[in-house]
């Protein structure tokens, strides 16, 4: 039986673009939980815009002064009462909601759905991965496989499932051509699952210069833009003007929104997966007479994550490439700080060296 230490370091967000470290009890397994020695747990869009510069959000987005980071990954170090799967010792990526297990949301796997009182988010409503230990619900728990590490683990536990989420929807296979606007961590997810599940040809655009060129480096696009006017130019070289099959929104921008359905070939799919904001557009002239299916898609299902998970060892892809900055738990501020500039690719906080 591995022992805990009685306490531990963690890092809450008071808001005010401040990281608070603090030191708090490790917390004890209950039936059907597990403790975890956290491994990995990186940092989201959203702890950003959320969390970290203000407290905006509200319902499942209300950050109520928990320990932050809601991608963890980890190892179980003791299991609690009544666990069915679980041992000391399993690797697990964590589905960072849980749910009330019985409304229609939690029945179909989308427990980030769940309208219960009993839904909380880790690193919103309890507490997250940024902290040397991790209390999860066994059920939230998903066995990473061997061939992956604990930071691509963290990432598919929030970005790359939500990326392979919007994919699904859009049905993304090797008839398609894909755009992608806004190449944060979540369009380079983007960009990176939807030519392994077919995409032939992915374009990717993001205003920052940073962004587009790491797309390029790490190979995940054919074709990177910086400068929105020369996009058209491009995926009319790239589609022999007929526009790409699916288009996917990374970013929540309210230009980047229209721009990604205008390049949406008639009778494609288009996908919202980048929150927050507005988008206005031409309704008849962009989506009634292309005939377009627009979906919007959020996070992803508890057996969508394990099923990716199994097709990223099957296609040897490993989510942490796009990782470009890594610190330590007490280097959490500049952890923070990089990743609100918004020029980086995914920062993660590890523990491993
Ligand atoms: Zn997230
Ligand atoms: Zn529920």
């Amino acid at each position: 039986m591995t022992t805990a230490p009685p306490t531990m370091r963690a890092v809450r967000l008071p808001g005010g673009s401040r990281v608070e470290h603090v030191t708090v009890p490790v917390p004890e397994p209950g039936h059907g939980q597990v403790l975890l020695r956290v491994e990995a747990s990186s940092i989201c869009g959203s702890d950003i815009r959320a969390i970290y510069r203000e407290h905006l959000g509200e319902g499942p987005e209300a950050y109520q002064g928990v320990v932050a980071g809601h991608e963890p990954c980890g190892q179980v170090v003791a299991v609690g009462p009544g666990c069915l799967r679980l041992a000391e010792g399993d690797r697990v990526v964590v589905y960072h909601i849980a749910g009330c297990g019985m409304c229609d949301e939690c029945r179909r796997g989308y427990a980030v759905g769940c309208h219960s009182s009993f839904r909380a988010a880790h690193g919103w409503q309890r507490d997250g991965g940024h902290a040397d230990y991790l209390l999860a619900e066994e059920e939230s728990c998903i066995l990473l496989p061997e061939a992956l590490t604990f930071v691509d683990g963290a990432l598919v536990s929030c970005g790359f499932g939500t990326a392979y989420e919007g994919l699904l929807r859009a049905e993304v296979s090797g008839r398609d051509r894909l755009l992608v606007t806004g190449l944060g961590p979540v369009g380079l997810a983007t960009a990176m699952l939807g030519r392994a599940m077919g995409a032939t040809t992915v374009i990717g655009l993001d205003p920052s210069v940073e962004r587009v060129r790491l797309a390029e480096h790490l190979g995940l696009v054919d074709v990177g833009v910086s400068d929105p006017g020369t996009l058209a130019d491009a995926v009319t070289e790239s589609t022999g003007g007929l526009g790409c099959e699916v288009a996917v929104d990374c970013s929540g921008n309210a230009s980047a929104r229209e721009t990604a359905l205008r390049h949406t070939r008639a009778w494609g799919r288009c996908v919202y997966v980048g929150e927050g904001g507005t988008v206005t557009f031409a309704v008849s002239d962009l989506l009634i007479h292309k005939q377009i299916r627009l979906h919007g898609s959020w996070v992803t299902s508890v057996l969508h994550m394990e099923q990716l998970l199994e097709q990223l060892v099957r296609w040897d892809l490993h989510p942490e490439v796009v990782v470009t900055h890594r610190y330590r738990l007490d280097q959490a501020d500049e952890a923070y700080r990089v990743a609100d500039a918004g020029e980086s690719g995914k920062v993660c906080i590890v523990w491993e060296d």
